[in-house]
């Protein structure tokens, strides 16, 4: 494994990677970085979770300067959650290279504040397709200075149908550019896009992209009848905590999340008819372990970096390989082991073949029909929502210290902290639920009082 002290690179992001403990690169990042550095255009296909996003994210930071303000790069991805993640990811190698701007321009946020930071200015936008072209066609958004662009997940922006989209941006940054295009499949499509907007490029695959050896899967043979309880019967026999389970379709999520919810067990759901700030919301109540279980469509298969989920259960399988590849890639992210179960139907079979001629290491095992099906998983934490964020001016240490200095809570009692522009998260152990503080309904954080809201 290389080093990143072999790369030609700021000693300030070396200084962050160590900050983040990043000590060595991921397979991917050793064989694309020193060419994406070098200024090639360069199309990247790797699995999920192979570390895909430092691989724009460092060079671009490398590069970016401060003065004049203009915008350098642009990174397009498929969803705002995931253009979230990348911008904290570029923030996370830019902390100790000040006065860098990073601007996240997407849908399901108002637009008008984003039209008051552009004014302002910024070094680095990323968007979503849609937004994106919005600021295009309604304001003054200047791209004539980009000289990086980066489609992130071009796969998945293909199949939500951005390719005109995507061209139609291209035309508004300058020719003379790195252009790199990240994805975790390379179909006709992204060929055909590729050889439009890239300019000879590098293709780059990670080799290990079909091992995916940190990840057990078991396969289960059920019927539709007993589906719910075979799946109850799997949550017990691993004692599941924190489980993601996909489903085909948004109808069939909450379905199986009535039919959990009528068998006692508690759940939430996420699909694209939700609103972006539900959206969020389940995303940070999932993330930060107060939900045991997430039942989503394919929207949540990419891209998104949850951390410590140890299941994934293909409660439908999925229509094709490439989509189960990315389900599963849900867990076991980085060095982390995970097990990914899948249930399908005898007359299903004919999916379960092609997905075991590229897993071959699938066990197949029977469900055990006299198996407990009386476990339920239980949340670790409780959630508590804050009304106020970063426009508020608050930190993380500033709620750390009012939960523990202020309220005299143990600081191991205290989970993630997510903050908002209005609003915060915080995970508390559930023990702590009937505390004072919770019945006051108020918390005093640098002197201002603010309300607490049990999610
Ligand atoms: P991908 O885009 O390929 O799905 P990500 O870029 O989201 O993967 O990375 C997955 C996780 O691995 C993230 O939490 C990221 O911070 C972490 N990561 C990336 N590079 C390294 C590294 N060199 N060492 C340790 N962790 C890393
Ligand atoms: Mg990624």
């Amino acid at each position: 494994m290389k080093k990143f002290n072999e790369l030609k690179i700021k000693n300030e992001i070396l200084q962050a990677l160590e900050f983040e403990k990043f000590e060595q690169m991921t397979t991917i990042q050793s064989l694309c970085l020193k060419d994406i550095l070098e200024k090639k255009d360069v199309i990247v296909k790797s699995k999920t979770g192979s570390g895909k996003t430092l691989c724009f994210a460092l060079p671009l930071a490398n590069e970016v300067k401060n003065k004049p303000m203009v915008i350098q790069s642009l990174i397009l991805a498929p969803t705002r959650e995931l253009a979230n993640q990348i911008s904290l990811e570029i923030k996370k190698v830019l902390r100790f290279i000040p006065n860098i701007k990073v601007l996240s321009l997407c849908g399901g946020t108002p637009f008008k504040p984003q039209v008051a930071s552009l004014e302002v200015g910024a070094h680095i936008v990323v968007g979503t397709v849609g937004r994106i072209l919005q600021h295009i066609h309604e304001t003054k958004i200047d791209f004539s200075s980009v000289n990086s662009f980066v489609l992130d997940e071009a796969d998945k922006m293909l199949d939500m149908g951005f390719y005109e989209d995507i061209v139609k941006i291209a035309e508004y940054i300058p020719q003379k550019r790195q252009t790199l295009l990240f994805s975790a499949t390379y179909e006709k499509e992204i060929e055909e896009l590729s050889s439009k907007l890239l300019d000879k490029p590098l293709f780059i695959e990670n080799v290990e992209t079909h091992k995916q050896e940190s990840i057990t899967q078991k396969f289960y043979e059920t019927n539709e009848d007993r589906k719910v309880d075979d799946l109850l019967r799997v949550i017990s026999h691993y004692k599941m905590k924190t489980i993601l389970i996909f489903c085909n379709t948004k109808a069939m999520c909450e379905d199986l999340s009535t039919q959990l919810w009528n068998r006692g067990v508690e759940s939430l759901t996420l699909h694209s008819d939700l609103d972006q700030r539900e959206r969020d919301e389940t995303v940070i109540l999932f993330s930060n372990g107060s939900l045991p279980i997430l039942i989503a469509t394919d929207i949540v298969s990419r891209g998104i970096d949850i951390d410590n989920i140890d299941f994934v259960i293909n409660f439908n399988i999925a229509r094709d390989e490439t989509i189960h590849t990315h389900r599963i890639g849900r867990t076991a992210r980085g060095e982390k082991k995970g097990i990914a179960v899948t249930l399908y139907d005898k007359d299903e079979y004919y999916k379960v073949k092609p997905i075991n001629e590229k897993f071959p290491d699938i066990e197949f095992c029977d469900v055990l029909e006299y198996e407990d099906s009386s476990y339920k998983p239980r949340a670790e934490y409780k959630t508590l929502l804050i009304t106020g964020g970063k426009k508020h001016k608050l930190r993380k240490g500033d709620i750390l210290g009012a939960l523990t200095a202020g309220e005299g809570l143990d600081k191991d009692l205290i989970g993630n902290i997510t903050i908002l522009d209005f609003v915060s998260f915080v995970a508390v152990k559930n023990e702590v639920l009937d505390d004072r503080l919770l019945k006051l309904g108020k918390i005093k954080i640098k002197k201002k009082l603010f309300k607490l809201i049990e999610k």
